[in-house]
């Protein structure tokens, strides 16, 4: 008997956010709204939307001793999120500095800062933790090394789901405890490299489950998600939405895939909830504001 539905082990940061007209490119200057200041980072995210689903969500994170961490922590313990493995101090909370244009498409430069700063030894301390979920989800926001001491700590029968975000080459290790491996298709194309040719995503899902992960999802946005495990590829329509800012959809579909799994669903009904869960995210502003609960996501 598991404690956790899901413990969400990364990033938490402070989303600072401004809308402009257009995102400026490089070298350039533009003028935007006013500062909003937001409780994000993928694993704050994912913690917060899964919380939200109702699931029993624990997070393993680490935040500066500053209002920024408060506010973090705030948000995630606001949600529901047990929060007694969030470790505090040792550099400032990591921060994302993002621009939001009219039609949803965001820019972000991440500091990371305090997300840094979650060691192995960290994940070690919390090893019960760790084993007391039934999943486990990571990203790459946090040192690599973590993510590798996570899946050597997890216990034998608890699921490992990665999204890969930023993306960087993974080791083996990492790779074969992967059910699913979660990619967009900027990380597709970044961990399949020269292998990436042409512009099939179900061709990329097919590359990437050779590379050893049990199952791979790749999300297409509005175009919904792609399921890819020994039974071949299937695609997963998104429903259709008005949407007004993309940011951390790719975190509430990942959080809602885990939550499902979780419960026993297979992978395709699993994927089948999450873009229902994404596309609610994306029809409001923010990132963990914007995340649905389960009524609102059976009323979309
Ligand atoms: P982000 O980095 O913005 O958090 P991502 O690039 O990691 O997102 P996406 O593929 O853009 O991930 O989106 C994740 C999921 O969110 C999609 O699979 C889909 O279910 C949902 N989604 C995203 N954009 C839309 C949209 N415009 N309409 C409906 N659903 C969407």
């Amino acid at each position: 008997m598991y404690d956790y539905d899901l413990l969400v082990v990364g990033s938490a940061n402070a989303d600072l956010v401004i809308g402009v007209e257009r995102r400026p490119a490089a070298g350039e200057t533009v003028l935007g709204g006013d500062l909003a200041v937001h409780p994000g980072g993928k694993g704050g995210n994912q913690a917060v939307a899964a919380a939200r689903l109702g699931a029993r969500t624990a997070l393993l994170a680490r935040v500066g001793d500053d209002a920024h961490g408060r506010l973090l922590l705030d948000a995630q313990r606001a949600a529901g999120v047990d929060t007694a493995g969030v470790r505090v101090g040792g550099a400032p909370t990591g921060v994302a500095l993002i621009t939001v244009d009219p039609s949803g498409d965001n820019s972000i430069v991440v500091s990371p800062g305090a997300n840094a700063r979650l060691t192995p030894a960290d994940v070690r301390s919390a090893a019960g933790l760790v084993r007391a979920a039934r999943v486990v989800s990571a990203q790459l926001e946090i040192p690599l090394e973590t993510v590798v001491e996570v899946v050597r700590t997890l216990s034998p029968d608890g699921r490992f789901v990665l999204n890969p975000s930023p993306p960087r080459p993974l080791p083996d290790e990492v790779l074969a405890l992967c059910d699913p491996l979660i990619v967009n298709e900027h990380e597709a194309r970044v961990l399949l490299g020269g292998a990436c040719e042409g512009d099939d995503p179900a061709d990329w899902a097919r590359l990437l489950l050779a590379r050893g992960p049990r199952s791979v999802v790749v999300t297409l946005g509005a175009a919904g998600a792609l399921v890819c495990d020994g039974s071949g590829v299937n695609r997963v329509p998104a429903p259709k939405v008005d949407a007004v800012d993309t940011t951390g959809a790719g975190d509430a579909f990942t959080a809602a895939l885990a939550v499902g799994l979780g419960s026993g669903a297979p992978l395709a009904d699993a994927a089948a909830h999450a873009v229902r869960v994404g596309a609610a995210a994306v029809t409001r502003r923010g990132a963990q504001e914007s995340y649905p609960t389960l009524a609102e996501v059976e009323s979309l």
